[in-house]
């Protein structure tokens, strides 16, 4: 008997869970609310659409995006497939032209006799039966008001106000210092002291910096519960001193007293590789970013692994629903692909649609799922989504400090990323192999 999954969503993620299971033999129901209803983003009526930049980023395997695009080379990404074939000239990255990226990815799809796509939206479904979920970032709010009491209230977020996160080997440590507040805890935050004058740099720089405009339908007021620090800044002088950037209980060793003004890095990994800056969800623009959060001393040689941003994004607190299958732990046939699942991204969402229909074919016929290790950026991910910290969860983007180390520290960066990545594509052919995927 044919065996039949369904999909909900023809996004990056669906679009490519879908033709996963089609090529492996699979009856696919893919469920798209388009063209009955678009979202405030979404406008054109095909599967896999773009909604923003047609760049899929560098296609340099020694940088995160493009080692993760070469490894979904390697599992057969019809995505990356069709993407290559419509590339337009964009120097290392591959840009692709999204008329006919999103068409020919249809085309291809509505090729397979074994397809039913149902234009239609899903407010609801059996957890019972196999799913993929995967309506992305701008998730319909029938559907959510119906994941929400699945997955409980808590669970389900509807913003992202994300703080940036910095390496650790960009960190200043004449003038960083590790240390608890009170000295409550295991040493577990890197401080970033600052003294008046540098924090009045900082804070008469912050205020005047430039923010990115929010769409219309990212309305100001969804993003009350989590104020960006530039707007913080601009109640007053001291309000950060008062808010995240707080001194008190931190003894800088080298003075033997608390800082004018501290900000704090915290761990984002178990990795010592990654720091998120405590209270910095930000709305200010890239290059903004990385001009004034540098004028923090300790940050000055500051390396950003991620920026902050904002925009409207549902998407699950992943490591409490989900294994590092993306399969939700309470209903095992129903799997959270793409960015509603915690990745964050056009290509992490392809690589989680891909990873979803891998597995629930292997669940399917009882056979273990694959694991592929935080040693591949695809694992990394996925490692992500099962460990982060479920009480800060925030989506994550491929970036090179998820991967699992060198095992030696190697100063050089591009030496490193050289060798990370050789290490993910040889980790890669094995599993391929051992795991007979394709
Ligand atoms: C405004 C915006 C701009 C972005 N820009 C970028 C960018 O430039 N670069 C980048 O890397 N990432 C970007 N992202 C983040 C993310 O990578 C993309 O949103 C990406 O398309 C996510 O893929 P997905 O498959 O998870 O969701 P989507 O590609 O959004 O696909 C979800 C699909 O589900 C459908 N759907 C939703 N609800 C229902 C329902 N109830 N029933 C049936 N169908 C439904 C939608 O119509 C849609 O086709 C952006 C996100 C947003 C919101």
């Amino acid at each position: 008997m044919v065996k039949e999954v369904n999909i909900i969503g023809a996004g990056l993620a669906g679009s490519e869970a879908c033709y996963q299971l089609l090529k492996r033999g699979y009856k696919v129901n893919l469920f798209e609310m388009k063209p009955n209803k678009f979202s405030a983003a979404h406008k054109n009526k095909n599967f896999a659409e773009l909604v923003c930049s047609n760049s899929l980023k560098s296609n340099d395997v020694t940088s995160a995006c493009g080692l993760l695009k070469e490894e979904l080379r390697m599992l057969d990404s019809l995505v990356i497939k069709v993407a290559d074939r419509v590339s337009v000239p964009a120097g290392s990255a591959l840009a692709v032209d999204r008329e006919m990226f999103s068409q020919q990815i249809t085309d291809e799809l509505k090729s397979y006799p074994n397809l039913n796509v149902v234009n239609t939206e899903v407010e609801s479904f059996d957890l019972t039966k196999p799913t993929i979920v995967a309506t992305g970032p701008l998730t319909s709010d029938s559907l959510a008001s119906f994941l929400k009491t699945v997955f409980n209230d808590d669970y389900l977020y509807f913003f992202d106000a994300i703080a940036p996160i910095v390496s650790y080997d960009g960190i200043d440590f004449d003038s960083a210092f590790v240390a608890d507040r009170y000295d409550k805890g295991t040493g577990d935050y890197i401080n970033c002291p600052m003294n008046k004058e540098e924090y009045e740099i900082f804070y008469n720089e912050l205020v005047k910096a430039e923010s990115v405009q929010l769409k219309d339908f990212e309305n100001s007021k969804v993003f009350e519960g989590c104020m960006p620090v530039e707007v913080l800044a601009k109640r007053g002088i001291d309000a950060l001193r008062f808010g995240p950037l707080k001194p008190v209980g931190l003894t800088d060793p080298k003075t033997g007293r608390y800082p004018y003004a501290c900000v704090q890095l915290r761990r984002e990994t178990n990795n010592l590789d990654m720091f998120n800056m405590v209270g910095f969800q930000t709305n200010l623009t890239f290059k903004e970013q990385d001009r004034v959060f540098k004028l923090i001393p300790a940050l000055k040689n500051a390396e950003f692994l991620r920026f902050g941003v904002m925009h409207r994004n549902t998407f699950i607190n992943a490591p409490t629903i989900l294994n590092r299958y993306f399969q939700v732990k309470a209903y095992p046939n129903v799997f959270v692909a793409g960015q509603l699942s915690g990745v964050e991204g056009y290509v992490e969402s392809i690589a989680g649609g891909l990873l979803c229909a891998i597995n629930i074919d292997k669940h399917l016929n009882n056979l273990s799922m694959v694991d592929f290790t935080n040693q591949t950026m695809i694992g990394a991910l996925s490692n992500y989504i099962e460990c982060a910290n479920p009480k800060h969860f925030q989506p994550m983007a491929s970036n090179m400090g998820i991967l699992n180390g060198v095992g030696e520290r190697i100063k050089d960066k591009k030496e490193k990323y050289k060798k990370l990545s050789d290490i993910a594509l040889n980790k890669m052919k094995e599993i391929i192999e051992e795991n007979s995927i394709n």
